[in-house]
Formats: C-alpha cells, structure tokens, sequence
C-alpha cells in the first residue's frame, strides 16, 4: 500500500511536469474507483492553470487557479505516472491530457484509490478525519500527550490510527519503534512526554529517509515517472522475523496486533 512516504514522492515527481499547465481532456473509464469520479464538476477544472500541488496526510491535492483542487487519494494499490502517449493498459482508469501533450495516468488494480474536483472551502470529511502528519507543526508532543494519555491502546494501534497522526503504515510503525526503543504493546497512557517526544521525531526521521530514497520497494507503488519505485530503504526490523537484532542480536519476533504483524526485538524494544 502506498504510505506517506509513496505519496510524497509522487507528489514530487508530477510536481514539475502539471505545475503552470492546464488539462486540455479527461479520459475516464468505465469501471468506478472508491468513490465515484464526480464528472459533472469537470467543466470546472479544464482549461484553468494549475498553480501548485500539495500533500495533505495520504492525499495529493492540484490546486487550480479558480480554486477548485483535485483530491487524490492512491488507496491500496494506486499510482500516478507522467507519459507522453496516452496508451492505457486495463488498470488505468483516468487519465488528464495536459496542454503540454504530456498525460497524467492514475493505474490502480484494486481500484480502492479516488479522484475528486473539489472546491477551496468544501467541507471534506475524507479529509478532516485525519489528524496531522509527523511534519506538521500540529503534531507536536504536548498533541500527541493529549490524544493518548487515556488510551487503553498498544502504541502500534495508536500510530496507524490516522485519526492521531495520519500517513504511518504497518512497517514505518514498526521501524518507528524499534528505532525509539520502545515495546509495540506499550500502553498510551503509560507515556511520557520524552517517549512522545521520542516518537516523533523518529517518525520524521525514517518517513524522511524513506522520502529521500523514493518509497520501499515492498509493493507495486510506481513513481511518477513510470519507472519502477523498487528503492530499498534499510529496513531494521520489519519482514525480519528470526533474523538478527542489528542492535543487540537477539532474534527478531513476530506478533500479531489487530490483525497486522508487527516485528520488534524483545531486549531492546522494553519500554
Ligand atoms: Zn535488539
């Protein structure tokens, strides 16, 4: 699944090429995403200059110049490529045609993904459900403290709970912690404000490594410019079951916590 770091990436890589265009057609195909392309708003977006292109948590919004935005949300197995034919293969099921004769072609198999025209000032609540990335200034410690000192929740459930802190995936989760030292299974209301502190700023740090290396290479995520995004950033501990702690060499474990494995070393993972 495309996580923060994949969206960020892609959001960069189409920066360059729609920035200052302006979409000339919409091809839009037959079978429906998440939610349905809302196609009668187009009028509102062709021929209209593109002024910016912004990541909010998991979505990427193009901003054209009479305020209206395109929300993208990639989903399970979304990607957005730059091409400059417009041959689409089965699982591309829209695609922009810029006045630049370049095409944006979102491809998206398990078509969980979704494109909307939204206007600035619409109420979204796809978007207000999540609460602030690691990178936003929103998500300080003294938030963070805030929304789990009553929690009953592991630290793993509390970091993918996007409603927390939005764009952490399974295996960022579990680098997050290791890289922090701290116990998957150790409960919110048991922190302190150094271990939030902690957190998040080894959140910052491994999403930004993985931003600088392109996304992980554990999915079928393509980059904005169709070649494959198979960059491997240094997993430490994720998909490592058995194998050596790099810190202490204790074999790495594998649980299960609602429904997702988590890998972390049991002799440097305490708190
Ligand atoms: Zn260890």
């Amino acid at each position: 699944m495309p996580e923060l770091p994949e969206v960020e990436t892609t959001k960069r890589g189409i920066e360059p090429h729609i920035v200052k265009k302006s979409i000339d057609s919409i091809y839009i195909g037959k079978n429906d995403l998440r939610i349905k392309f809302n196609k009668n708003q187009k009028n509102n977006i062709l021929d209209t200059k593109i002024l910016g292109v912004r990541r909010r948590a998991k979505y990427i919004l193009v901003d054209f110049k009479n305020k209206y935005s395109l929300l993208i949300h990639l989903g399970m197995t979304g990607n957005l490529r730059v091409a400059d034919n417009l041959s689409l293969d089965k699982h591309d099921h829209m695609a922009f045609s810029l006045n630049s004769k370049k095409h944006l072609i979102y491809n998206d198999v398990r078509r969980f993904g979704l494109i909307l025209i939204i206007k600035e000032g619409e109420k979204i609540e796809l978007l207000e459900n999540n609460g602030p990335d690691p990178f936003e200034e929103a998500a300080n410690y003294k938030y963070f403290l805030g929304k789990i000192e009553n929690s009953k929740s592991t630290i793993k459930s509390i970091l993918l709970n996007n409603k927390i802190i939005s764009g952490i995936g399974n295996i960022y989760a579990c680098e997050i912690l290791f890289a922090s030292k701290i116990s998957p299974s150790k409960i919110g209301s048991s922190f302190t404000e150094d271990e939030c502190k902690i957190i998040l700023k080894n959140s910052k740090k491994i999403l930004n490594k993985a931003i600088n290396a392109g996304g992980t290479t554990l999915n079928d995520y393509l980059n904005a410019e169709a070649k494959p995004g198979y960059f491997k950033i240094h997993l430490n501990v994720y998909d490592r079951e058995g194998k050596d702690c790099k810190n202490c060499g204790e074999k790495i474990k594998r649980i299960v916590q609602n429904g997702r494995s988590t890998f972390f070393c049991s002799k440097c993972q305490l708190k």
